[in-house]
């Protein structure tokens, strides 16, 4: 028999996660104070080869390969955080999990 909380979904609805943290810095080999950003992906540059291969292939008549998905299942987002050590200047992301909403506090 499957229990109760096997069928309850966990939707973390928001978490306040400091400006500053202090956790372990892989080159300094200790613990050090970190800046806490949200990271962001980059802006795609269009004159990339991998960008002119994708256009070239959807140029002409029945151009689109793939079906674009207009309806999504999911109403969360895993957040990656930013965390640039203070001391050394090293930057390493952590993986988050699934939220609706994050705020840097
Ligand atoms: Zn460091």
């Amino acid at each position: 028999m499957r229990s109760f909380y096997g069928k309850l979904k966990l939707v973390v609805n928001k978490v306040n996660v400091p400006k500053e943290v202090k956790t372990y810095c892989p080159k300094c080999k200790d613990h050090e104070a970190h800046a806490v950003t949200l990271y962001k992906a980059g802006k795609r540059r269009a004159l990339a080869v991998g960008e002119r291969a994708h256009a070239r292939e959807k140029k002409g008549y029945g151009g689109q390969k793939y079906a674009l998905q207009h309806e999504f299942a999911k109403t969360t987002k895993k957040q990656t955080l930013r965390l640039k050590c203070k001391k050394c200047g090293y930057m390493r992301h952590k993986d988050g999990i699934r939220l609706r909403k994050l705020a840097l506090v």
